[in-house]
């Protein structure tokens, strides 16, 4: 579904992904973690089209992002294929990113309106569905400062599903959360997790957590993949000495 192929990113001189290669499967679910400036968000933006790439080639549903082959050359993505390739997709952000002068609901219907086209009837009742989904129905007409830091971060899931995307990107989702809000939002994003038609990659320090609902985990460093596999192998017998030592930290 993701596919990343000898990846580079570069920030001015400074190397950020290193021919970086990366897969994720058709509704695997995957968390990356690595410690702080190792590129994890880079990847995200980079799906999102927001951040370009330096080098190398990045598939996402078989379509290619950013460059394609032509003939033998490497030449710029089309605009129709970024387009198709932004409906896939839809990414929570650490900072929920919700519109303030908007009300819940509007928050959520904004993107089925006026990107995917729907009508104003259809999108409230895609609205009405995902509010019920992250448990906040009653609080559609409230603007997002009336509401606690969770259940921000609960609409801003909704309002991600609500262009019914086949993949969520969500990075560091709880890590601007009191403690004591950190559960609810774990809470709605591993029912997502339960859903076998959803890829899912996720960015977290919440180890506990990405072992639960993880089909697989990457351990990132300086930009490259250090070692990956299923959570029990890397959490419980990680093989090499960056991932042992990162995962110490955390203990
Ligand atoms: P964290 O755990 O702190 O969120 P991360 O793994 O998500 O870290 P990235 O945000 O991907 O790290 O950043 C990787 C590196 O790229 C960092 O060294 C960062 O300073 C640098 N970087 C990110 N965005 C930019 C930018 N727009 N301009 C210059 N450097 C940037
Ligand atoms: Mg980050």
């Amino acid at each position: 579904m993701i596919k990343f192929e000898n990846v580079t990113k570069k920030f001015g001189d400074v190397t950020i992904l290193d021919k970086l290669n990366f897969e994720v499967a058709k509704n695997e679910k995957v968390t990356i973690i690595g410690p702080s400036g190792s590129g994890k968000s880079t990847i995200l933006r980079i799906l999102m089209t927001l951040e370009t790439i330096d080098d190398g080639i990045i598939h996402v549903a078989g379509k290619p992002l950013w460059h394609e082959y032509k003939n033998g050359q490497t030449v710029p993505a089309s605009e129709h294929h970024l387009r198709q390739m932004r409906k896939e997709m839809s990414m929570v952000f650490q900072q929920f990113n919700l519109f303030p002068h908007m009300t819940v609901r509007r928050n959520i219907t904004e993107a089925p309106i006026h990107v995917h086209k729907l009508s104003h009837k259809e999108a409230n009742e895609l609205a009405d569905e995902y509010l019920d989904l992250v448990g906040l129905s009653e609080h559609a007409d409230k603007f997002p400062s009336q509401l606690s830091g969770g259940q921000q971060q609960r609409v801003a899931i909704a309002r991600a599903l609500a262009t019914r995307p086949n993949i969520m990107l969500f990075d560091e989702p709880t890590s601007a959360l009191d403690p004591e809000l950190v559960g609810e939002v774990l809470g709605v994003i591993q029912r997502l997790a339960e859903k076998h038609d959803l890829t899912m990659l996720l960015v977290t320090h919440e180890m506990q957590f990405a072992r639960q609902i993880s089909d697989r985990i990457c351990f990132i460093d300086k930009g490259n993949i250090v070692e990956e596999g299923p959570p029990e192998e890397v959490f419980t017998s990680p093989k090499e000495e960056r991932t042992q030592a990162f995962l110490k930290s955390f203990i």
